[in-house]
């Protein structure tokens, strides 16, 4: 289930408002008071992951290189 967070921008309170689904874009309202003036706030997890998958990756393949070397 995502969840997506939003920043009210009348209270400058945050809500974070479950998506129950893609095809239902209604419009999110803040949780404190009500406003349809929120900025939705991008996950701060998404993309720190895949960035730490392609350090991994990048020395999982050093690793493999230096192996292959000193094999040789
Ligand atoms: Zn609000």
């Amino acid at each position: 289930m995502p969840l997506y967070e939003y920043l009210c921008l009348n209270c400058k309170r945050r809500s974070t408002i479950l998506a129950l689904s893609p095809a239902n874009q209604a419009p999110a309202a803040c949780s404190h008071c009500s406003s349809t003036q929120v900025e939705r706030i991008l996950s701060r997890f998404a993309s720190p992951k895949s960035e730490e998958a392609r350090l991994d990756a990048s020395l999982d393949l050093n690793n493999l290189a230096g192996l292959n070397e000193t094999n040789l």
